[in-house]
């Protein structure tokens, strides 16, 4: 052993699976990863990982990662060196933008890429190209959750840290599989009830672990949380538990509110969620009697067509009791991707610069000028399109290209028969991936880029915490940097930026945006880390709201909202909901987590989950083959009967599957942030012979 141990390189990175951001220590001997060894100076996780974080990294060596880049010619894939292809997509995308004008080019930017990368994606749509057409996956997740929190309190992140979720006396859980999805987090909830007696409401239409473990779990019928939230609003009020000094002194808009509350009586809310009237008063008087309380949500909110109303009314809940701006309050959307927060921050957003400075404002206009070196009309102040109106609009006269860094849109994007549809008559298309995706099958031009564990760089976790990672490993082959490749091609475009390494791209940042105006590599050397917004002398904020809300008088607003009921619900011919989401083991797509080792043999199969009462009404069991039918689109899939699922509503998880899930889901979306409602799926299910 010991003339073995001098080969051995330990590096510290950071996950580059969800959003919690645990770090470690990856003991490596050339591009053999020997283990993966959390520490205690870990600022978010400690000595604990998850499966995926442990064991999931197959996919660095793995025999199909991209090497080289490739180009399409006559339907087919070639070779080509780095300066041709870089070349070629230079002179396509300037052509483009000649010919039909910088909002004909969109850009999708990687939410597992760093926030380097996110900046220098956005810098070549606004500044090289000159559209806003700049967006990333939060479109799918977690932007309606943003959009909430920017009605009510102002900035679009967490309230406050995970050691406030610890903290809170009462946590809430809704429409988030916590213990798959984010589970060091869970496991510290876990803890946090075991050792302090935190108590635990749930809010979701599954069983899953979380809620097994709660006080009480609320099974609402999917898509009715708005109704829920708004009713334990008007409780509050009714029955004294709303906080009126709170109120008083730091937020507008009660009155309205108040009255907007009406129609939501503990009544109508059983009558609309299927949760008994007892329960909700139960859950009420939790509520109102926690001395300090946390909400927490993610997919099972954001994902229907009125995501970000809801994500307003459990804002609206925390406001009314209180729950913002002391240690063991606010909301929490959780996000999925390890920097999907770090995609948005640093301005892949259609609307916002880095630091979400408005596009259309024009002092914000000419401050990114000044500092990009331009003048101001250079720079749009038209709002962009974002990811689903840009594959919507993909192929028209109005969109002809696309740069796509990163991201699954060919599987991961709802509706996948238009999605492909879209991309086949695009007039050019770049994908930038570590894979061969399924995106990449229709490019006519992809770039191998590196996993983080091949380049450095910095991502934001879910709670705005910020954090270095380091090369483990050289790239593979002649992929490249992903922050390198853009720099390379900006200097193609006319753009010599001269960036040798991302601490210069950080510190350029660092100069223009307000939020980020004390970060530097230097603040974040080794297991240090900062939490947005850092003053210009490198303070951190963990907590947000202690004194301010941020809107010009600092107070916050209550957003009076009215119900909807989901755009596709189940009806006579298409009589069951298709609920779905991730499972511990995988993530997303599986162009990671699934190739191969532990994470693929703990969970290989897919299946759909049936409730015990449906099973025994359609005569199915385990392992019995079903066709899934929506007005999309058929899925064959096994059944598991279970618990976890109760009457007509059914679970399936997103990852696995050639044409996957989204085969079956459709164009609905949440018209005030144009995220799809994946969640809104209504089926048929045919019981099939075993293939
Ligand atoms: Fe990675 Fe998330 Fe697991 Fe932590 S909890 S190890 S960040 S996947």
């Amino acid at each position: 052993t010991q003339l073995r141990q001098p080969e051995i390189k330990r590096t510290k990175t950071v996950c580059t699976y969800c959003g919690v951001g645990c770090s470690f220590e990856m003991w490596t001997r050339d591009r053999h990863l020997l283990k993966v060894q959390p520490l205690i100076d870990a600022p978010v996780n400690g000595i604990s990982t998850c499966v995926k974080g442990k064991f999931a990294w197959d996919f660095i060596n793995d025999s199909e990662r991209l090497t080289t880049p490739l180009i399409r010619e006559n339907d087919r894939f070639r070779p080509a060196s780095w300066e041709e292809a870089l070349t070629l997509v230079a002179q396509r995308l300037l052509a483009i933008r000649d010919e039909t004008g910088p909002d004909s080019i969109g850009f999708i930017g990687s939410s597992k890429g760093s926030n380097e990368e996110a900046y220098l994606t956005q810098k070549i749509a606004r500044l090289v190209i000159g559209t806003n057409s700049v967006d990333n996956s939060s479109r799918y997740c977690q932007n309606p959750a943003t959009e909430g929190l920017f009605r009510t309190v102002g900035y679009g992140g967490d309230a406050g840290t995970i050691r406030d979720l610890e903290q809170a006396e009462l946590i809430v859980i809704v429409g988030s599989n916590t213990a798959e999805n984010h589970p060091v987090i869970a496991s510290k909830l876990k803890s946090a009830r075991k050792h302090r007696g935190q108590k635990l409401l749930v809010v979701d239409p599954r069983r899953h672990e979380m809620a097994e473990r709660a006080d009480l779990h609320l099974r609402i019928h999917p898509g009715t949380d708005l109704v829920w939230a708004c009713a334990m609003s008007r409780y509050m009020f009714d029955h004294g538990y709303a906080d009126e000094a709170f109120l008083a002194a730091r937020v507008n808009d009660v009155e309205a509110y108040r009255h907007s509350l009406a129609p939501f009586t503990l009544d109508y809310a059983a009558q609309i969620t299927g949760i008994e009237e007892h329960q909700l008063r139960e859950a009420a008087d939790l509520i109102g009697q926690a001395g300090s309380m946390c909400i927490l949500w993610a997919m099972g909110i954001t994902q229907h067509s009125h995501g970000a109303d809801t994500s307003t009314a459990l804002s609206n809940l925390l406001l009314v009791t209180g729950n913002y701006g002391r240690p063991g309050t606010g909301g929490y959307p959780m996000r999925g991707h390890n920097n999907v927060q770090g995609a948005s921050d640093f301005g892949c957003l259609k609307n916002f610069y880095p630091g979400y400075e408005s596009v259309s404002d024009p002092q914000v206009r000419e401050k990114w000028a000044r500092a990009w070196g331009v003048a101001p009309e250079k720079l749009s102040l038209e709002v962009g399109e974002d990811n689903f109106m840009m594959v919507k609009l993909a192929g028209s006269d109005q969109l002809r290209a696309m740069y796509v860094i990163g991201e699954e849109t060919a599987f991961s994007d709802a509706d996948t028969a238009n999605v492909h549809q879209g991309f086949t008559e695009l007039d050019f298309l770049v994908v930038q991936d570590i894979f061969f995706s399924r995106t990449a099958q229709f490019a006519d031009v992809v770039l191998p880029g590196c996993p983080s564990v091949e380049k450095e760089g910095t991502f934001v976790n879910t709670e705005r915490r910020i954090q270095r990672f380091y090369p483990v490993m050289p790239p593979l082959g002649d992929s490249r940097p992903d922050w390198l490749i853009l720099t390379q091609l900006a200097a193609k475009m006319g753009f010599d930026w001269g960036y040798t390494h991302p601490g210069q791209i950080m510190a350029e940042v660092a100069k223009i945006a307000v939020s980020f105006a004390g970060v530097s590599y230097e603040r974040l050397e080794g297991w240090k880390s900062q939490i947005w917004p850092v003053s210009p002398e490198g303070v951190s904020t963990p907590l947000l709201y202690t004194d301010r809300f941020k809107f010009p008088d600092g107070r916050a607003r209550l957003y009076p909202l009215s119900w909807q009921p989901p755009a596709e619900e189940a009806d006579a011919e298409f009589d069951l909901i298709l609920n779905n989401g991730r499972m511990l083991e995988h993530f997303q797509s599986t162009n990671q987590s699934g190739r191969g080792g532990r994470t693929t043999s703990l969970s290989p199969e897919w299946y759909v989950e049936v409730s015990p009462e449906l099973a025994a009404g359609r005569s199915l069991n385990d392992g019995d083959w079903v066709r899934l039918r929506s007005r999309r689109g058929t899925l064959d899939v096994p059944v598991v009967v279970t618990d976890r699922v109760q009457g007509k509503v059914l679970f399936i998880s997103i990852h696995q599957g050639k044409p996957g899930i989204n085969q079956l889901t459709g164009e609905h979306h949440d018209p005030s942030v144009n995220t799809p409602a994946y969640k809104e799926i209504a089926v048929q299910l045919q019981p099939l012979q075993r293939p």
